[in-house]
This record gives C-alpha cells, sequence and structure tokens, in this order.
C-alpha cells in the first residue's frame, strides 16, 4: 500500500463494493463521492455531496472536492484536500479544530 499523490476522477452510477487505490469514484445519482483513504491505510472515505457537507467540481478533466477530508475517525487520522486531482495534505486534525473543538484528553 503507498500513499496516493492523486486521484483519478471515475464517474460511476453506483458506488463499487471494492475501491481501486487511486481512484475516486462519483456517483451524481446517489450525489456521494469516495475514496479509499489516501494515505495507504485501505480504508473507505465516503463523502456525501451536499451544499452543507462536500462540494465537487469538475472542470472536464480534474476534480476537486471541497472541504478537506479529514479522518479523524480513523486510526490514521489523515486530512487533505483533494484539489484538481492532487493531494494536498493538510495539518494533523486536531490542530485544525483546536480552535473550535477543545484538545481532547
Ligand atoms: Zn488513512
Amino acid at each position: 500500500m503507498s500513499q496516493a499523490s492523486e486521484f483519478e476522477p471515475l464517474f460511476v452510477e453506483e458506488i463499487p463494493r471494492n475501491f481501486e487505490p487511486g481512484k475516486l469514484y462519483i456517483s451524481i445519482e446517489y450525489t456521494t463521492v469516495a475514496h479509499l483513504c489516501a494515505c495507504g491505510c485501505g480504508n473507505e472515505v465516503v463523502t456525501p455531496l451536499h451544499p452543507a457537507r462536500w462540494t465537487l467540481t469538475y472542470d472536464g478533466e480534474r476534480v476537486s472536492l471541497w472541504p478537506s477530508v479529514g479522518s479523524w475517525n480513523l486510526p490514521c487520522r489523515s486530512h487533505y484536500v483533494i484539489k484538481r486531482n492532487k493531494v494536498q495534505w493538510a495539518r494533523p486534525w486536531s490542530d485544525e479544530t483546536s480552535c473550535v473543538n477543545p484538545p481532547r484528553g
């Protein structure tokens, strides 16, 4: 398993049962985007598309997902942004949210 630096967008009707690393599955039908965590841990990350949740931008070739994907419920605690297919690593989730959430423990 290796860290993904880029995702290839795949427009699908239904999100497949098994994900391939480096693929970003986009289901307009189910307004959902799903991918394997970019850190390579193999966990599935599902981001529902909704004005109050995640927004997908497609320029005809590349996709951007906003806001950042924060896998705070996964052991890896990965936090990154997918911008024009590229993975941009962000600060650890705990730092990012420390201003709105009190630190744990
Ligand atoms: Zn991960």
